[in-house]
């Protein structure tokens, strides 16, 4: 039987496992494998298998996250960075092949796109101000040929954020700990002054 995300709340191959395992069976495991990984790749879109990717590498996350700025696709709470998986049309995707304008209702369809990417940058603005690293993959990043290339190249950007993130995490823990000692040496000089002065 093939592994399941346990956290995939939508994971479809899950709901069928599930009700799988709860009805009679008359096929032998091979026939059972065949017929869900039919049902679990009709159902997959790029996205899903960006999010599966990453969790078969070991990376948890949250999914549509709508307490963050724009909802992103997949937060990565310990790397402090969310991906937002971009339709190619939608957002805009320069020189690419799947953006092309329409011939009919070209003003409207253009006007669209760039309000989308307009919107795109506001919530890339937000996110980077609060601490969060942001990485954008295009769906035909996520075409077959170039898949594991992608994954690749998220991976190690979700590494290099981490190590951002822990870094200026250090330094505000060295920057605080600075902070306490310096008015706890105020605070001790301010008193042995104290002292001195009532002896007088
Ligand atoms: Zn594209």
């Amino acid at each position: 039987m093939p592994t399941i995300c346990q956290n995939e709340r939508f994971c479809a191959l899950r709901g069928i496992v599930v009700s799988l395992q709860n009805m009679p069976d008359n096929h032998t495991p091979a026939q059972r494998h065949n017929n869900m990984a039919a049902i679990h790749s009709a159902s997959t879109t790029p996205e899903r298998r960006l999010r599966h990717a990453l969790w078969s590498q070991g990376f948890r996350y949250r999914v549509n996250d709508k307490r963050l700025p724009g909802k992103p696709d997949i937060v990565l709470p310990k790397y402090r960075t969310v991906i937002f998986v971009h339709g190619c049309f939608w957002h805009g995707h320069k020189d690419c092949k799947h953006y092309t304008v329409p011939k009919t209702n070209t003003e409207f369809w253009m006007a669209k796109v760039a309000r989308n990417q307009e919107r795109d940058q506001e919530v890339w603005r937000k996110l980077e101000a609060k601490g969060w690293s942001v990485i954008i993959v295009w769906e035909c990043q996520l075409k077959k040929a170039y898949f594991d290339e992608t994954v690749a190249r998220v991976t190690s950007e979700i590494f290099r954020n981490g190590e951002i993130y822990r870094t200026v995490q250090e330094e505000r823990k060295k920057a605080r700990e600075e902070y306490l000692r310096e008015r706890m040496e105020r605070k001790e000089r301010e008193q042995s002054l104290l002292k001195e002065v009532k002896s007088l």
